[in-house]
C-alpha cells in the first residue's frame, strides 16, 4: 500500500519486508514522547519536502521508519517464544542511510551576523537539571540514612541496592520492589511483575537516580501511584494476563480446619498494563481492554438472542439459535393454518 513505505526517500523498504522493522512515529502519550516524536519527524523532515501526500501521512500517522536508518545500538531487541520482536530505543532518531538532501545543491551564503539580543534567558526547568545522586557509592550512604525510607525493606549487594515494600505481610512478593544498579539506573517491579519501559516513572526521570533523589522518588511511589485493579474481565484472554501473588499460609497457625490450599491474590491486565497508575481507576490499557471485551460480549449475545438463518449449517450453529428458527417458523405456519381456516 502506498504510504506504508519507509518515508526516507529513495529507501525502498515496505511493511511487508518481514526480516526488516518498520515503525511508526512514537505515540506523543506524554510530554517526553511528544518530543521524541517531533525530533525524530524534524530528521525526516530535514531530508525532504512536507509536500501535500507527506502531509497527508503527517496528519493520518502513517509516517514510517525503517531500521535500515537506525544505529545497532539504537534498537531495542526483545525475543521470546513466538517472535523476535524490534523496537527504537527511547529517544532514538534515524541517524543512517539518509538521502542526499536535494534543495541543498545551491551553496547557501551565510547569514549576516546579527547583534546579540540580550534576553532573559528562558529558565526551563526540564533543561536545567540538578544531579540528585552523583556516585553508587554516594546513593548507597545516604539512602542508609534516610529516614523516608525506613518502612522499607532494604538490601544492599555489592552491585545494587534493593528496596521493597509490602502491603500485607501474608503476600510472598513485595507490593512495591526498587533496584538502583551501580550506575544508578532503576527498575521497578509491582508484585515481582517490571513495570513497562514507557512507564511515566521511567521516562520522567529517564530511569536514573541521577535525575531524582530517593526521597523523592519513594515518596512519588507512595503518595502518587496505585497499583492498577486490572480489567473487568476475569477470564482468560489473549489480550489479558493473570497475575497472580501466592500468600504465605502458617500452617500452624490456624484456627479452623479448612485450610486454603491455594491462596493468592489475583488481577487480571491487559497485556500492555501499566501496573503502577495515578488514579483509583485502573491504567488506560486495562480501561480500553475492559470496553472493547464488554462490547463484543454485548454483540455477541445479541446475535445469540436471534434465530439462526434459515439455511444455517446446523453443525456450526447453537441450538438454542436453532430452537428460535424452528419456533419463528412453527408460529408462521400457525398463523398460515389460522388464516386458511
Ligand atoms: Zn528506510
Ligand atoms: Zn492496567
Amino acid at each position: 500500500m502506498p504510504g506504508d513505505n519507509c518515508s526516507v526517500v529513495g529507501c525502498g523498504t515496505c511493511r511487508k519486508t518481514k526480516a526488516i522493522g518498520i515503525w511508526k512515529l512514537p505515540a506523543p502519550r506524554n510530554d517526553a514522547y511528544r518530543k521524541w516524536r517531533q525530533d525524530w519527524l524534524n530528521v525526516l523532515k530535514k531530508y525532504r519536502v512536507t509536500d501535500k501526500s507527506f502531509q497527508r501521512q503527517i496528519d493520518n500517522d502513517k509516517v514510517f521508519t525503517c531500521q535500515k536508518h537506525f544505529a545497532e545500538s539504537d534498537i531495542e531487541i526483545t525475543v521470546s517464544e513466538k517472535m523476535t520482536k524490534k523496537r527504537p530505543k527511547f529517544g532514538a532518531i534515524p541517524t543512517l542511510n539518509m538521502p542526499q538532501k536535494s534543495f541543498e545543491k545551491v551553496p547557501t551564503t551565510p547569514r549576516p551576523a546579527r547583534p546579540v539580543v540580550k534576553e532573559h534567558p528562558a529558565v526551563d526547568v526540564s533543561t536545567v537539571k540538578r544531579v540528585c545522586h552523583k556516585s553508587f557509592t554516594e546513593f548507597c550512604r545516604r539512602a542508609g540514612s534516610l529516614k523516608s525510607i525506613k518502612e522499607w525493606d532494604i538490601c544492599a549487594k555489592e552491585d545494587r541496592m534493593v528496596f521493597k515494600k509490602s502491603a500485607e505481610p501474608s503476600l510472598c512478593l513485595p507490593q512495591v520492589e526498587l533496584v538502583v544498579d551501580d550506575s544508578l539506573g532503576f527498575t521497578i517491579k509491582v508484585y515481582g511483575w517490571l513495570l513497562p519501559d514507557d512507564h511515566i516513572l521511567y521516562t520522567k526521570y529517564l530511569r536514573s537516580m541521577r535525575n531524582i533523589t530517593l526521597s523523592d522518588l519513594v515518596k512519588e511511589l507512595a503518595e502518587s501511584f496505585v497499583v492498577c485493579p486490572g480489567t473487568e474481565q476475569r477470564e482468560l484472554h489473549s489480550n489479558i494476563v493473570h497475575h497472580v501473588i501466592p500468600m504465605s499460609v502458617d500452617p500452624f497457625d490456624c484456627s479452623d480446619n479448612e485450610l486454603e490450599n491455594f491462596s493468592f491474590k489475583e488481577y487480571w491486565r491487559s497485556r500492555k498494563c501499566q501496573l503502577l497508575v495515578e488514579s483509583d481507576e485502573n491504567c488506560q490499557c486495562c480501561k480500553e481492554q475492559s470496553y472493547s471485551m464488554q462490547r463484543s460480549s454485548q454483540a455477541k449475545q445479541s446475535r445469540m438472542s436471534e434465530p439462526a438463518h434459515l439455511y444455517a449449517p446446523v453443525s456450526k450453529t447453537v441450538p438454542d439459535r436453532l430452537k428460535l428458527t424452528n419456533k419463528r417458523l412453527r408460529s408462521n405456519i400457525e398463523n398460515v393454518v389460522d388464516y386458511l381456516l
